[in-house]
């Protein structure tokens, strides 16, 4: 684990009523259910849970997935398996609402439905957790059986969003404006991955094409003062997740110390943090919290306005979010001196 914390300090973090909003199902694979699976090829820990480690590019990512975790998300039923330790390690954390995306395509391999997957999914969330069920998808996946799947998950009544995954650099396709405005037209929310291996243009491509509601990571809009100045204005936020962003290497992010999180922070935007795919960086929520404070200095009040802003961006109608946030404003009273 890259970060620690005193035993105060811990306890501030496990405690603090949060959210997580960036997290893929996939890579969010527990490591205990692959070793199962396959004792062998599982036997020793991954070699990119090391502190130091960095991905050579989005691409290798992208192949280690295929080898690590693709073969094990074959059924619904492995969804809830691996859903199950996942989320509970989320309320273990102190979240108390969650948003998580499956990669649609995946279905194409898989005899369930995508109603029974979020199904198994929905029934693996521990009581009273808050959770919203997401699909992924990337920039040229609507084509041949896929085109099917996207059309038709639109109609899923369980699936509360979509969301623009994959690798950022292959060009925006005109399905997506559309298959993205159907998406809220059927009562879906919108996200899409931008800013994190392109720069602050596509971040404003996807708000202006496709109407993206929020920003999954985001983080080099820092590179334009426009893009960060109307992501204020239009209240528009970032789904941030600093130490995916270290060991994938972002532009910009050489170090924790630099990461832009602090500067979107001072700048007023509305920025949450998470862990993104937590088996492939080794990491936990909690040590987000941890990089924050000790990297970024930035004070417990501070993480709190991030918490917060969880809830206020959270799913959820006015009453239970009023309710999210006095939670979190009694905790605050009891264990922040200001
Ligand atoms: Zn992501």
């Amino acid at each position: 684990m890259p970060y620690t914390a005193d035993p105060d300090f811990e306890s501030f973090v496990r405690d603090l009523p949060k959210t997580e909003t960036h997290l893929h199902m996939e890579g969010a694979c527990p490591y205990e259910l692959l070793k199962q699976m396959d004792p062998v090829k599982y036997a020793n820990p991954p070699a990119f849970w090391a502190d130091d480690f960095r991905y050579e590019s989005f691409d290798q990512f992208m192949v280690w997935y295929g080898e690590y975790c693709a073969a094990f998300f074959n059924s619904a039923q492995r969804y809830h398996e691996a859903m199950k330790i996942v989320l509970g390690n989320c309320v273990d954390q102190g979240c108390r609402y969650v948003e998580t995306s499956f990669h649609l395509p995946v279905l194409l391999g898989m005899e369930d439905s995508g109603p029974t997957l979020i199904d198994a999914v929905r029934s693996a969330a521990p009581e009273g957790l808050e959770l919203r069920i997401f699909a992924g998808m990337c920039h040229d996946d609507y084509k041949d059986a896929g085109l099917e799947l996207i059309e038709e998950c639109l109609t899923w009544e369980g699936l509360d969003g979509i969301d623009l995954h994959g690798p950022e650099y292959i060009p925006l396709e005109s399905w997506t404006a559309d298959i993205w405005q159907r998406a809220r037209d059927a009562g879906k929310y919108t996200k899409a991955h931008a800013g994190e291996f392109m720069g602050a243009d596509f971040v404003d491509l996807v708000i202006d094409e496709i109407g993206a509601e929020r920003i999954q990571h985001g983080v080099r809009s820092v590179e334009k003062d426009e893009t960060v100045q109307r992501l204020v204005k239009e209240n528009i936020a970032l789904d941030v997740c600093p130490i995916s962003n270290l060991k994938l290497a972002v532009e910009g992010v050489t170090t924790m110390s630099v990461h832009p999180i602090r500067k979107l922070f001072d700048a007023g935007v509305k920025v949450t943090i998470n862990s993104d795919d937590p088996f492939f960086f080794g990491n936990r929520l909690s040590e987000e919290y941890y990089a924050l404070n000790q990297d970024l200095g930035f004070s417990k009040k501070e993480l709190t306005q991030i918490a917060g802003n969880g809830f206020d961006i959270a799913l959820v109608d006015e009453g239970a979010r009023q309710k999210l946030k006095d939670e979190l404003a009694g905790y605050c009273a009891d264990r922040i001196d200001s």
